[in-house]
């Protein structure tokens, strides 16, 4: 779970969005991506972004 404030602050790096906690990944809504969370730490590298399919 990532601190709502942290989350408040963080971005999409790609398009500036806030972020969503999906408590394993952040999702943002409007790229249609995700960032993995390893060991509580949102890992915001665009090497780790995975497409999300819903
Ligand atoms: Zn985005």
């Amino acid at each position: 779970m990532i601190d709502k404030d942290i989350l408040d602050i963080m971005g999409c790096i790609r398009c500036k969005s806030k972020l969503i906690d999906r408590e394993d990944y952040l999702e943002c809504s409007k790229c249609k991506i995700g960032y993995p969370i390893e060991e509580d730490i949102p890992r915001m590298l665009e090497e780790r972004i995975f497409t999300l399919n819903d």
